[in-house]
């Protein structure tokens, strides 16, 4: 394969770590535990990481790491680990950086199980975490001290639909001596590129748009290995003896091993198949989006829709600046009650009330008494959750069915 090669091409042809015995053309699904040596010598090699060969698939698995060299592929990163769902990314990823004492600026607008991982799981191991505005810079910057090892954030907050200023929050938390985490799972890899923007660690729900029509769940950690972990409260040790890699070098060689949450080979292959169509269907799934969020816009009983791609909406020149004339294919639409919410759910026939995003389907859901329903309505309004808000992740139906459904669901 020619270097001038474009993505595209790239990602398709990513090649096998090994040839296969019988030339198959798609990665075999490798469903096996663990991997028989020839010799005890051999044995010791492997263990110790002074050959690439694999031991146990908890640890790596041939099937997944070609799924991870295809992310590695179309990112650019220094490395790339496959987890079994995105929690299981986003809590690795805290896991390598945190330690007692230490601390977390974010923010509450964060997906639910993320926030919640942040106030109540890692409080309990003495992890503290600051909820700041981060579009307020000021807020961000007095949030940040000696003990902060992450800036945690979304690129475009769901259901709030918030967008911060990537490069401002960079400028910022590098500054300080900070690695930036950014939760991307809203906006593919082909359509944004996490390392231009500052991001050091980049963790996704390959759940979402990545699957290929919600087929499995996953995770990704996708490392740049763009900061200095000498300044890192829990890496400056080992970053002495691996510099950039540090990151990796722990997660790989110690948390996500202990932790146990690595991809499945099943669902490595489906992902695998996934990317491959990745740039095809957010092209149409944005597009849709885009397309029913103005005629959806204009229905009279609708009494906002909120979509970074309208040239009305606040974040739109940011949005566009960082995400494309597209960003995304999650819109949000408020009703004038949480009874008119449920009523419409209701009557849907074609958008399916299911959580979930990024489906080759269509979804609708109402947040705030599901995903944000265990939180007390005091903290589901500083989350800025409304009962009002319903959230369409748009699929590849076609949009005049889409619309044909949501107006007779508004009648
Ligand atoms: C779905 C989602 C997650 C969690 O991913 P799972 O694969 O369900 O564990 C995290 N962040 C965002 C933004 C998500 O949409």
């Amino acid at each position: 394969m020619g270097k001038g090669n474009k993505m595209e091409t790239k990602l398709l042809h990513t090649p096998y770590a090994k040839p296969d015995v019988y030339n198959a053309l798609s990665m075999p699904v490798y469903h096996s535990a663990a991997y028989e040596f020839e010799s005890a010598e051999a044995m010791e090699l492997a263990f110790a990481g002074k050959t690439a060969e694999h031991t146990y698939s908890r640890i790596t698995n041939p099937t997944v790491q070609h799924f991870e060299d295809r992310v590695k592929t179309l990112t650019g990163a220094f490395s790339v680990t496959a987890l079994n769902s995105g929690m299981a990314a986003i809590t690795n990823a805290i896991f390598t950086l945190a330690k007692a004492g230490a601390n977390i600026v974010t923010s509450k607008h964060l997906f639910g199980n993320t926030y919640s991982f942040f106030a109540s799981t890692l409080a309990a191991f003495g992890v503290e975490t600051r909820f700041c505005d981060l579009t307020n810079l000021s807020k961000l910057e007095s949030s940040i001290d000696e003990n902060t090892c992450a800036v945690f954030l979304e690129i475009i907050t769901n259901p709030q639909m918030e967008v911060v200023d990537l490069n401002a929050i960079a400028a910022i938390a590098h500054k300080k001596n900070v690695p930036v985490v950014a939760d991307t799972t809203i906006i593919p890899f082909c359509a944004f590129n996490a390392k231009n923007f500052g991001i050091d660690i980049e963790v996704v729900s390959s759940t979402k748009y990545i699957s290929g029509g919600a087929t499995s769940l996953g995770g990704l950690i996708v490392d740049y290995a763009s900061f200095n972990w000498l300044a890192s409260p829990k890496l400056h040790t080992i970053a002495k003896d691996f510099g950039n890699a540090a990151f990796t070098v722990k997660l790989r060689k110690e948390i996500h091993r202990n932790l146990g949450a690595y991809m499945t080979p099943h669902a490595a292959y489906m992902q695998t198949l996934g990317l491959e169509t990745l740039d095809l269907r957010f092209e149409k799934a944005s597009k849709n989006c885009m397309k029913l969020v103005q005629l959806v816009e204009s229905h009279k009983k609708v009494e906002s829709v909120n979509y970074t791609g309208l040239p009305t909406n606040k974040y739109y020149q940011l949005s566009k600046s960082q995400f494309g004339e597209y960003p995304g294919a999650m819109f949000t639409l408020n009703l004038e009650s949480r009874e008119a919410c449920f009523k419409f759910l209701n009557n849907l026939k074609i958008i399916k009330r299911a959580t979930n995003l990024f489906d080759n389907k269509s979804l609708a859901i109402h947040p705030a008494s599901t995903i944000f329903g265990s939180f007390t309505p005091e903290v589901r309004s500083e989350m800025n959750v409304s009962d009002k808000t319903i959230r369409i992740s748009v699929g590849l139906e076609s949009v005049e069915d889409l619309f044909q459904d949501i107006s007779d669901a508004l009648r």
